[in-house]
């Protein structure tokens, strides 16, 4: 039987590695290629305009690749549960492929729309090809519960192998026989956003660092593989927060929204590790996929993971709230350098380095500003291009100590710390040109510079630049005692990787509600 086909991007934006999409082109007679600009997807109306430009970018260039196809994507705005249905009828769809999305908003909204699928005599066929693994499968295999410790996430995946290959793109070969039709109508109705049509203003954009797409995506890719000294000597915590240009792939923001697929990424480097020595995880770029996955499961099977309250995982900490702190943070002005250059660059870029995240993060919750997690996660969704629910959420329990990583005792300092990396600041000149006359000694704490340093840099602390909004070798020591008494109340469960329990499986079900036993051997 020939099949007419919606095949949603949501993630996934890419042809590479689609296996949802590789599904929808069997039998198929009529190809629909959508995506749904869905005003209630929690993450759209969070999004900044480095985040909007580089999702349009992303699906212009997804267009781009269909139309070589003979294909075309069409961009629908609305509902996901409202435009279906009308979609089902009008196009005489009988199958819709996805990629599965584990964020709990997407679940529901998977769920909700497998209901109407059916209502309507529509075959689902969602895939897995977000993330390297089934995440269920290895939450099954942790005895039902998903593993808390990284040492135990690997220890899970031993037993269940490498993850798999990725599937080619489609050729022109597999589009034999599909059309995609569309009326001129339907043309301009579906057409590809503006920044003004999503509420931007173009005027505001800064200068373009990382465009969106596939192609640019794989660029990338390219770029780094073709450096086997360096994928194979990778070790994470050598690279530099502070490096000119990035001193890692920056490949979190194609990943996220997935220009890149995980998979191709991992056999890549694979590719490149035959027959030398090369760096191990967790600090290897396998490693990094890794952690990424960690999160993912970890994610997955808890719940409130993106929040304090509510969330097994996290340790309950009285956090200040401070809007005037909090702003300060936000808008590069806490009088901290190190701090305003990678907040400057992160709201000019949409990317800042991994340490840099560390260092910000740590100054925001438990080092500084005693400022709650949650709200830091707010504002990296914002900016980052790479913004992530799992991921952002799991790295700020991280740092703000809340859950993974215990040692509260470790303090960034917002002095100390870029210096290992760049003494003489030309990071901080860089993003902050306002300090770019301040001699080495004081580029760290201008504050600490003569009066007639100040006038001869053009500076002036406390006028043109703010003086330091706290003072860290205080404020610092009085907070490491908050967060002792902090876990002192922890419930001995928090944060346990789970034991051994028979029989003990993964309850959750939302996925295994879409993939039948059948299909998920097949993904
Ligand atoms: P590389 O070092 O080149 O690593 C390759 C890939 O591995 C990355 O692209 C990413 O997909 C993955 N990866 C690397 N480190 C981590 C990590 N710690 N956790 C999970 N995955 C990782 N990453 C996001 O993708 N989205 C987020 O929203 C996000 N929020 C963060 C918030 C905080 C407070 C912190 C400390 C980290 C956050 N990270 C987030 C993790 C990490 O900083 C970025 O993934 C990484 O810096 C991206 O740069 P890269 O692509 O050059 O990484």
């Amino acid at each position: 039987m020939t099949q007419n086909c919606i095949h949603w991007f949501r993630k996934g934006l890419r042809l590479h590695d689609n296996p949802a999409l590789v599904a929808a082109l069997r039998e198929c007679k009529q190809l629909y290629p959508i995506y749904i600009l869905d005003p209630w997807y929690p993450n759209n109306t969070k999004m900044g305009i480095n985040r909007w430009r580089f999702l349009l970018g992303a699906l212009k260039d997804l267009d781009c690749s269909l139309r070589k196809l003979n294909s075309r994507l069409f961009v629908v705005r609305g509902k996901p549960s409202e435009v279906l249905p009308k979609l089902f009828q009008k196009w005489k769809i009988t199958r819709l492929t996805f990629e599965v999305d584990t964020e709990p908003y997407s679940l529901q909204r998977d769920k909700e729309v497998q209901k109407l699928a059916e209502e309507h005599g529509v075959e689902v066929i969602p895939k897995i090809s977000h993330s390297l693994y089934n995440l269920e499968r290895i939450i099954d295999e942790n005895n039902g519960k998903a593993p808390l410790t990284y040492v135990r996430f690997q220890t899970v995946l031993k037993s269940i192998g490498p993850p798999k290959r990725p599937v080619p793109a489609p050729t022109q070969e597999n589009m034999e026989g599909v059309s995609t039709p569309c009326t001129e109508q339907e043309g301009s109705k579906y057409s590809i956003p503006t920044l003004e049509e999503v509420g931007q203003d173009p005027q505001l954009a800064h200068t373009e660092v990382f465009p969106g797409g596939e192609q640019e995506a794989l660029r990338r890719l390219d770029k780094y593989m073709d450096k086997p000294a360096w994928v194979c000597g990778f070790e994470k915590p050598q690279t530099s927060p502070n490096a000119l240009s990035p001193s890692t792939t920056v490949l979190s923001p194609y990943l996220t929204i997935g220009c890149l697929s995980p998979r191709l990424f991992w056999w890549r480097i694979h590719d490149v590790y035959q027959g030398k020595r090369h760096s191990q995880p967790p600090v290897s770029l396998h490693g990094q996929l890794l952690w990424r996955e960690f999160y993912y499961a970890a994610a997955l099977d808890t719940p409130n993971f993106n929040k304090m309250e509510g969330n097994p995982v996290c340790t309950q900490v009285d956090w200040d709230s401070n809007p005037e702190h909090l702003a300060a943070w936000r808008e590069a002005r806490t009088g901290f350098p190190f701090v305003d250059a990678i907040m400057t660059q992160l709201r000019q870029e949409g990317w800042i380095h991994h340490l840099a995240r560390h260092m910000v993060a740590c100054f925001l919750t438990r080092g500084d500003l005693w400022t709650s997690w949650e709200e830091g996660q707010k504002v990296f969704e914002e900016l980052l291009l790479d913004a992530d629910w799992a991921l952002n959420a799991g790295n700020w329990m991280w740092l703000s100590a809340s859950a993974f990583f215990h040692q509260y005792f470790r303090v960034y300092s917002p002095i100390a710390f870029g210096k290992k990396t760049d003494k003489r600041g030309e990071y901080i000149k860089k993003y902050l040109p306002l300090l770019k006359k301040f001699p080495e000694q004081y580029i760290y704490e201008p504050w600490k510079a003569p009066r007639s340093v100040q006038e001869q840099a053009g500076c002036i602390v406390g006028k043109d630049y703010p003086r330091p909004i706290v003072e860290h070798e205080v404020i610092s020591k009085k907070n490491i005692q908050r967060m002792k008494a902090a876990y002192a109340k922890r419930s001995p469960q928090t944060d346990k990787s789970p034991t051994k329990e028979k029989g003990a499986k993964h309850k959750g079900g939302s996925i295994k509600d879409m993939l039948t036993k059948k299909k998920k051997t097949s993904t």
